[in-house]
C-alpha cells in the first residue's frame, strides 16, 4: 500500500535530505587512498548525529554500520570495515541513509579513489548518474510509476551495460523502504500513477557485465555474479503539483 506524504511530513523528508545530503558532502571530501571504509562510516555518523538526526541504516534488519560501502565488484550493502583500505583506482559506491522526526531519506553516490581505473570505468559512473537523472526526469503527476524504470533502462542498456534486476528503488517514509517497489527496467506506461504526496527512492545499480548479483557470506554485501564493475546511484524524490523535487540534492 502506498502511503502518500502531507506537506509537512514531506518537509520532515526534507531536512532528512538535507542532512544526508551534507553528510555525502563530508564523507567524500574524507576519500583517499589509505582510508579505511569503517572511518568513513565513523565521519558520516558523526556528521548525522550532531544534527540531530539518526543514521537510517544502523540497525536496520541487524546492519551494524551507518552507511553501506561497496567496492568495485561490489553493488550494494557492503559493510564498512577497518580491514577495507581504499586504494587508487579502486570504485567506492557509498549508501547514505537518515531520519528526521521520524521521516527517512536515502541517497547513494559512486566515485573513484584517485583516477578512474578505465575509460570503461569512467563511463560506468556517468552513465549510471545519467540514467538517474532520466528516470527523475519522468516524475511529475499524471505520470507512471515504470516510465522512471523503463527510462533508467532505456540510458544503462543504450551504454551496453546491464541493470541489476534483484533490487530496486522504492518508496520512503516513515520506513526506509516503503511501496512502491521501482524496478530500473521494464516497458513504460504500467504500474500506479504518480500524485502529489508520493515520495521515492529512485536508485539504478548498474554492472559493465551481466546483471545477475550474489551475496557474500557476511549476509549482505551484493556483488555481480561475473566479477564485473558495478556502480549506484540514488535519490529521495518527492512528486509535486507541478513536477517534482529531489529532497536529497546537493548544492
Ligand atoms: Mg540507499
Ligand atoms: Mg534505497
Amino acid at each position: 500500500m502506498i502511503i502518500y506524504k502531507s506537506p509537512s511530513e514531506v518537509d520532515r523528508i526534507r531536512m532528512a535530505g538535507r542532512i544526508v545530503a551534507g553528510t555525502i558532502d563530508r564523507v567524500l571530501s574524507k576519500v583517499r587512498p589509505g582510508v579505511t571504509t569503517a572511518f568513513l562510516d565513523s565521519v558520516a555518523e558523526e556528521y548525522i548525529r550532531e544534527r540531530g538526526a539518526t543514521p537510517s541504516f544502523k540497525g536496520y534488519r541487524g546492519f551494524p554500520a551507518s552507511i553501506c560501502t561497496s567496492l568495485n565488484d561490489e553493488i550494494v550493502h557492503g559493510i564498512p570495515s577497518e580491514k577495507r583500505v581504499l586504494r587508487e583506482g579502486d570504485l567506492l559506491s557509498l549508501d547514505f541513509g537518515a531520519i528526521w522526526e521520524g521521516f527517512h531519506a536515502d541517497s547513494a553516490v559512486t566515485v573513484f579513489v584517485g583516477d578512474p581505473p578505465s575509460s570503461e570505468a569512467e563511463k560506468l559512473v556517468r552513465v549510471t548518474e545519467e540514467a538517474l537523472e532520466a528516470g527523475i526526469a519522468q516524475i511529475r503527476p499524471g505520470g507512471r510509476l515504470s516510465d522512471i524504470s523503463h527510462a533508467v533502462q532505456q540510458v544503462v542498456e543504450g551504454a551496453g551495460f546491464s541493470v541489476v534486476r534483484e533490487y530496486v528503488g522504492h518508496g520512503v517514509g516513515r520506513n526506509l523502504h516503503e511501496d512502491p517497489q521501482i524496478p530500473n527496467y521494464g516497458p513504460p506506461g504500467r504500474g500506479p500513477e504518480m500524485r502529489p504526496g508520493l515520495v521515492v527512492a529512485v536508485e539504478p545499480m548498474v554492472n559493465v557485465g551481466d546483471w545477475p548479483t550474489r551475496v557474500l557470506a557476511d549476509d549482505w554485501t551484493v556483488v555481480t555474479e561475473d566479477g564485473s564493475l558495478s556502480a549506484h546511484f540514488e535519490h529521495t524524490i518527492a512528486v509535486t503539483e507541478d513536477g517534482h523535487e529531489v529532497l536529497t540534492a546537493r548544492g
